[in-house]
């Protein structure tokens, strides 16, 4: 599976903890924005880990909203 994350930037605070799980895939800056890809399991952490449930997964080949 590849997932697809998103971020909703009216609901991330920027406590930067998607970044630190999965670096390659996030950054922050006033909010934190997708810059680029990481293993699914990262993603899933950083959708998991953010307190502000501003992340979504997405799967690429079915459209499916794995998370949350
Ligand atoms: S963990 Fe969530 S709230 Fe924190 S910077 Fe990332 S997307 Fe924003």
């Amino acid at each position: 599976m590849t997932l697809i994350p998103t971020i909703d930037q009216e609901a991330c605070c920027a406590h930067g903890d998607c970044v630190e799980m999965a670096p390659g895939a996030f950054a922050l800056e006033e909010t934190a924005t997708v810059i680029g890809s990481a293993p699914d399991a990262d993603l899933l952490a950083a959708a998991e880990a953010c307190p502000a449930l501003a992340i979504s997964l997405t799967d690429a080949a079915t459209g499916e909203v794995i998370f949350p």
